[in-house]
């Protein structure tokens, strides 16, 4: 059998204006919206992904009519049958994307094109159902839209938004359902480690895995994440913020389990395990740090990254700077990488930090974006 999916191969598309795609989902206004004392307070306290705005958007799809009813409605409780496929095999993918305001308080978003992408094709490999980039943004339009008042300023704040669609067809057999169901949500957020731009310390997990070869460690799928949960579990009580996972030989780095990893050393390369093993899953934040790095003539090795040698590396001063990064937390420095027989620090370099500056430039609307990766959704 072909395999047709042993990495996702993003087909980003340019997005229409956000005028034109305006009105797919209509707007049905929350009659209950958060009072002023409320939104006053969560505005205030900004947290991770704990508070929710005043409307979601919906839309259905069944294997007979295909993509039908959608809507902006109030965001609240859903009701669903127990026998929903999403709560018994877990059929199920999602995305992560923040929208921003900017200085002059309009509204923007980073490369939906590029998440619309990455959705479809984590779809295909769920068995769901496609949704077409221009619903996709629409959807983050929509949303954002009506939700505008509940995009935050402020270093390291923004609107983090959430599509995911799930299988919804009340059957216990195993098969593709044929009810499916997407949603997008909408949490006004604060910096995702609490502790801002302070480097975090990373066991290393050998016993478990997030992904497997042919698995669907390159989809964006709630699964992955469940595997994740008890080496990440396990790691915090040893004082780990975060975890590492090898390749399922033990050989070579992966990734974080919800972050891409990289490597820069003392003779300027820089390196990021390869995404094309199917195993990883490739980071929009990622790839448009290999884009701004190449654009300052830094040329990053997408490779088979040892672990043995890395911790050498860190070891002897070969390896000058670990960081990871997601759109989440954004860069995320590592300051030190640890498990039963070694344990070895590097101190937060200089091009994390620019990177860092970089980017979070370009998606507050502060530096120039040559490639033309922010999507305005409204002034
Ligand atoms: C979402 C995610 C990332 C980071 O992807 P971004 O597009 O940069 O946010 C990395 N690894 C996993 C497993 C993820 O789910």
């Amino acid at each position: 059998m072909a395999s047709t999916f042993t990495s996702i191969t993003l087909a980003e598309t340019t997005p229409a204006s956000a005028d034109e795609l305006a009105g797919r989902f209509p707007l049905t206004p929350n009659p209950h919206p958060a009072d002023d004392d409320e939104y006053a307070r969560i505005m205030r306290e900004l947290r991770f992904g704990m508070d929710f705005t005043d409307h979601m958007v919906h839309a259905h799809w069944s294997a007979q009519t295909g993509w039908g009813q959608r809507e902006t409605r109030a965001y609240g409780p859903l009701t669903l049958s127990p026998a929903a496929t999403i709560f018994h095999y877990g059929q199920e993918c999602f995305e992560g994307i923040k929208a921003y305001r900017h200085a002059d308080g309009s509204i923007w978003t980073f490369r939906p094109g590029y998440n619309a992408a990455r959705f479809a094709a984590s779809a295909r490999r769920l068995c769901l159902p496609e949704l077409e980039p221009g619903d996709f943004e629409a959807a983050l339009v929509d949303l954002v839209r009506a939700d505008a008042r509940w995009v935050p300023t402020g270093e390291g704040s923004s609107l983090y938004l959430r599509p995911f669609m799930i299988g919804t067809e009340p059957h216990l057999g195993v098969h593709p359902a044929a009810e499916v169901d997407f949603y997008c949500i909408a949490s006004p957020s604060g910096p995702y480690f609490a502790t801002g731009f302070d480097a975090v310390s990373i066991g290393l997990v050998r016993d478990y895995h997030r992904a497997g070869p042919g698995g669907t460690g390159a989809a964006k799928t709630g699964g992955n994440y469940a595997a994740s949960l008890l080496p990440q579990q396990l790691a915090a009580e040893q004082g780990f913020s975060q975890v590492c996972f090898l390749d399922v030989t033990g050989t070579y780095l992966e990734e974080l389990g919800g972050m891409n990893l990289f490597v820069v050393g003392a003779d300027g390369s820089v390196r990021t395990p390869r995404v094309d093993t199917g195993t990883v899953l490739e980071g929009g934040t990622r790839h448009a740090l290999i884009q701004l790095m190449k654009d300052e003539g830094i040329d990053v090795a997408e490779c088979d990254i040892a672990l043995t040698e890395l911790v050498q590396g860190m070891a002897s001063g070969e390896v000058r700077e670990l960081f990871a990064c997601g759109t989440a937390a954004v860069i995320t420095p590592i300051g030190r990488l640890a498990c039963e027989d070694f344990d070895v620090s590097v101190p937060t370099g200089e091009l994390t930090r620019h990177l860092y500056d970089r980017l979070t430039g370009i998606q507050l609307g502060r530096e120039d974006d040559p490639h033309g990766w922010m999507y305005k959704i409204c002034d």
